[in-house]
């Protein structure tokens, strides 16, 4: 059955490192030449398919993912060290969208399958690189390109691996919740699930999705009850826990009755593995009967765990076999659904805003021109005059100008506020 895990979480990419501004000591030189190096790269944001992992569940415990910045660059030219990137591990199958817009940035559908969804930004450079026959003994540098950031939304379509199946009133939905992080309705009489109940089991940091299969009743088969809706979701796990009432009158003639139903909807769950497990052992009846049970099971050639769902007698047992055996089946089958074509590249927004706020307040926006006032050494000059001429060339002068601002109003770009000069 297809059930739809999501999570929600934020990510970053490493901000470059900040160049350096140093000069050479040199004999009889009060300031050698430049020899500032530039600041590491600030480190990717990648995600990975990880076929081993089967939902979501852990970006419920951590939902910050920050890449590592770039160090700064150091004297005599030397390059500061990459930032670490972030390497996320997701279960294949997962779409990676935007958070706010929906807009599909991946869909991450082949085995270790790797994209860099943010790219860190790059080291700024050093005043070796600013030197010209004309400034041989630049006093300026670049600070480190900002990272990006995003909000994600992980969104990953699967199959449950196992079917819980049975009579009602076995115990599917006690077991369901003694085992994973489901909480479904359990009650005494039948019917009471309506809809088939999902949960993760883990043990160890691996998972797996069980579900389980209400109603499944004489003649669903045939449409009637309630159980046919849910039969369609059985054909597509890959291992079936058949459970019988240790308690009931013939519990051998209940499993075939199940068994029967299922291969009368489709022929191929005559394949299906299944683990039977006798339940209720905690009960004197089931109790008597379970002997001559395992050895029944046994002889039809099933793998037989007697359990007790409400005291968790070996359950944990059952999970654990649970887990072997999936190891031991072809891997899971992913539904994906998406027609959506996904775009890898985040767009760089190179149009800016301006705006004026009141007389003699304005404010700046656009990606460019945010990242530039970020990487400027404010109490350098070569750096200052070095911004004013991006300023120019991106036509953000002209754009204030006409919206009338005087030397000594104040514009705010980003989260730097600037006095307007000459
Ligand atoms: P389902 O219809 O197969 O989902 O069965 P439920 O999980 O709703 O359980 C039916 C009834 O059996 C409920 O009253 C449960 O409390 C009870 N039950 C389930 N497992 C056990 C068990 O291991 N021991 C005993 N004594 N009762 C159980
Ligand atoms: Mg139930």
């Amino acid at each position: 059955m297809t059930f739809v895990d999501e999570a929600k979480i934020y990510v970053q990419s490493g901000k470059g490192g900040d160049g350096m501004v140093t000069f050479r000591r040199e004999k009889y030189v009060p300031r050698g030449g430049p020899s500032g190096g530039d600041g590491g790269k600030g480190g990717d944001v990648i995600f990975v398919a990880n076929p081993k992992i089967n939902t979501l569940y852990q970006f419920n415990h951590k939902a910050r993912f920050l890449a590592e910045k770039g160090r700064p660059g150091g004297s005599s030219n030397k390059t500061g060290a990459s930032g670490r990137d972030m390497v996320i591990e997701v279960p294949l199958g997962t779409i990676i969208r935007d958070a706010e817009t929906g807009k599909v940035y991946a869909d991450l559908s082949t085995p270790e399958q790797r994209i860099v969804l943010l790219t860190g930004g790059r080291g700024g450079r050093g005043n070796a690189r600013f030197a010209t026959s004309r400034n041989q003994a630049p006093n300026m540098a670049e600070k480190g390109e900002p990272g990006q950031e995003l909000w994600l939304k992980l969104e990953l379509k699967l199959l449950a691996d196992v079917g819980l199946v049975g009579m009602p009133n076995v115990g599917k939905s006690t077991l369901l919740s003694v085992i994973s992080n489901a909480r479904p309705k359990i009650a005494d009489y039948p019917f009471t699930t309506l809809s088939p109940n999902l949960g993760v089991v883990t043990m160890e940091y691996r998972d797996f999705v069980a579900a389980d299969i209400p109603g499944l009743i004489e003649g669903a088969s045939q449409g009637a009850g309630l159980g046919h809706a849910f039969l369609r979701h059985i054909q597509r796990t890959r291992l079936l826990v058949h459970l019988v009432d240790g308690t009931a009158k013939n519990p051998v003639a209940d499993f075939n009755q199940i068994n029967a139903e299922l291969s009368i909807f489709d022929e191929r769950l005559k394949e299906r593995p299944q683990i039977v497990v006798v339940n209720k052992l905690d009960l004197p009846e089931a109790q008597e009967q379970w002997p001559a049970l395992e050895q029944k099971f046994t002889a039809l050639g099933y793998e037989v765990l007697g359990i007790s769902a409400a005291t968790q007698q070996n359950t944990r047992k059952l999970v654990q076999r649970m887990f072997q055996k999936l190891d031991e089946l072809p891997d899971r089958v992913q539904v994906l659904e998406e027609s959506e074509v996904p775009t890898y590249e985040i767009s760089e927004d190179v149009v800016f805003h301006v705006e004026k706020l009141e007389d003699g307040l304005f404010r700046v926006t656009g990606k460019q021109i945010e990242r530039a006032v970020k990487m400027t050494y404010w109490e350098l000059d070569e750096a200052v005059a070095r911004f004013q001429r991006i300023l120019e060339t991106l036509g953000i002068s002209e754009a204030l100008e006409k919206q009338g601002v005087r030397v000594g109003d104040t514009v705010i770009i980003g989260d730097t506020e600037l006095e307007w000069g000459e």
